[in-house]
């Protein structure tokens, strides 16, 4: 990739046509693109949260989703709300970089998500379940995964703690969580988030240093 305008690197984005049999080419993003994964309840969002405060060079990208909003949560802000009609609508119209079914519901990263912080020249980052992340890391040349962790009694923990959810679906989401916990070694960096500060300090540490390797947060 190169200095390429925001509007090239846009068409770099959309995925090239696939020829029966081969697998998808790498796709170039116009800007640097760090992926936050990890398993449910390792605190990927409070941690997101801690070093979006630090780095105003750095936005998240706001998923699609057909699960329900929970209280507190903001259309537009915490995702996009979608019926399942809509939500297929665009993964018929090729609008999705990445989606997931994850515990009945289906969530993915929108490439106008992925334009809309390029034009800013942000740098973008993305929070998603592991699946997704493997996904964006075959798919996306340069990005950079970042995988989030705990001690599984503290996901454990987390998770039952949050109880938004039905007694159900919380174990299921612990089950995912232990099978998650497993993917680790699949990303370019593990973070342990034995202590709040001291994980946001590593990620900030990480986004400077690949932000120096490319020399640059945008059009790498
Ligand atoms: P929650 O329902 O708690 O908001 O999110 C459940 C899981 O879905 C989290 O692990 C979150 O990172 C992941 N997630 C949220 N948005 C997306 C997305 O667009 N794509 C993928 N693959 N995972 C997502």
């Amino acid at each position: 990739m190169s200095d390429q305008p925001v509007e090239d690197g846009r068409r770099a984005l959309r995925p090239p046509a696939r020829r029966a049999g081969r697998p998808a080419p790498a796709l170039s993003a116009p800007q640097k693109l760090f992926v936050v994964t990890g398993p449910s309840g390792a605190g990927k969002g409070t941690l997101i949260k801690g070093l979006l405060e630090r780095r105003s060079d750095l936005e998240l990208a706001v998923s699609a989703t057909t699960r329900p909003r929970r209280p507190g949560e903001v259309e537009g802000t915490d995702y996009y709300f979608l019926s399942e009609e809509e939500f297929n609508r665009l993964v018929e119209a090729g609008q999705f970089l990445e989606y997931v079914t994850f515990l009945h519901q289906r969530s993915g990263t929108l490439f106008s998500e992925l334009e809309r912080i390029a034009k800013k020249g942000k740098a973008c980052l993305l929070e998603l379940e592991p699946t997704g992340a493997l996904r964006v890391r075959d798919l996306v040349s340069g990005s950079v995964t970042i995988f989030v962790t705990a001690p599984i009694e503290e996901l454990e923990r987390r998770l039952r703690e949050r109880a938004t959810e039905s007694a159900g679906e919380i174990e299921e989401r612990l089950k995912l969580a232990r099978e998650h916990q497993q993917l680790a070694g699949e990303f370019d960096y593990v973070v342990v988030n034995d202590d709040v500060e001291r994980a946001v300090d590593e990620l900030d540490g990480i986004v400077t240093k690949e932000v120096q390797t490319t020399g640059r947060l945008s059009a790498t």
